[in-house]
C-alpha cells in the first residue's frame, strides 16, 4: 500500500492508517511495562479473542490505547483531541468510524480502573507496579459519588472487561497475531449496522426514499 493518502481519513482507508501506526509506532515503549505498545494492544486483543467477545469489543481491546498517537492523525481529526489525555484523545480521534460501545471502552479505560479500585477489593493488588503508579496521578479510587456516576454507563460491562484485558495484556515474550491479522475484523466493525458512518448513510437513504412520491 504504497503512497496511501492518509490526509482525508474515511471508513475505507482508517484500518490501513490505523496498521501504519502500529507498524511504525509499535515498537515504542510501554512506559514502565516491560512489553511494547503493539504487544500491549496485541494482547488485549487476543485476550478479548479468547474470551469469545464480539468484533466490537476485540477492536476496542485492540485500539484502547490509540489516543497515545494522536498526533499522527491529520489535524482536522486532531482539532477536538490534541489537548486531552490519551483515552479521551483515542476515543476523539476513532468516534468518526467505530460504533459507540468501542469508543466508549476506549474513552472510559483509565476511569474504569478507578472505579474497580474502588468497586474490587482483589483488584488493586492485580496492578502492575507501573499501573499502580499511574492510579496517583489520575486521581485514585473513586468516590462513591463517581462509582454511582460511571456505573450508570449502559456498557459498563464492556468497559470494564477492556480494563481487565489492557491489565493482563502486559506478559513479555508472549505470542500473538500481529495486527494484520485483526485488519479484516476492523474493517467489519467500521462497516456494521452499529457505526456512525453507516447510520448517516442508511438515515440519508431514508431521506431520500421519504421525500420522493
Ligand atoms: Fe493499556
Amino acid at each position: 500500500m504504497a503512497d496511501q493518502d492518509f490526509s482525508t481519513l474515511t471508513n475505507d482507508n482508517i484500518v490501513a492508517f490505523i496498521g501504519d501506526i502500529f507498524k511504525r509506532r509499535g515498537a515504542d515503549s510501554y512506559l514502565g511495562e516491560e512489553v511494547t505498545m503493539s504487544e500491549h494492544m496485541l494482547q488485549g486483543a487476543q485476550l478479548a479473542e479468547e474470551a469469545g467477545a464480539s468484533d466490537a469489543i476485540i477492536a476496542a481491546a485492540l485500539l484502547h490505547d490509540i489516543g497515545h498517537y494522536t498526533n499522527e492523525f491529520p489535524e482536522d481529526a486532531l482539532a477536538q483531541g490534541i489537548d486531552n489525555h490519551h483515552d479521551e484523545a483515542g476515543a476523539r480521534v476513532l468516534e468518526k468510524f467505530f460504533p459507540g460501545i468501542v469508543t466508549d471502552c476506549v474513552r472510559h479505560h483509565v476511569a474504569a480502573k478507578r472505579y474497580l479500585c474502588a468497586t474490587d477489593p482483589d483488584y488493586f493488588g492485580r496492578l502492575s507496579p507501573a499501573s499502580v503508579h499511574t492510579l496517583g496521578l489520575q486521581g485514585g479510587p473513586m468516590s462513591a459519588e463517581e462509582v454511582a456516576v460511571f456505573g450508570a454507563n449502559p456498557n459498563l460491562e464492556a468497559i470494564l472487561q477492556v480494563r481487565i484485558w489492557d491489565d493482563q495484556g502486559k506478559v513479555a515474550g508472549k505470542v500473538t497475531p500481529d495486527f494484520d491479522y485483526y485488519a479484516p475484523l476492523l474493517q467489519r466493525v467500521v462497516d456494521g449496522p452499529e457505526s456512525p458512518l453507516s447510520r448517516r448513510t442508511r438515515s440519508n437513504g431514508q431521506e431520500m426514499l421519504e421525500t420522493k412520491p
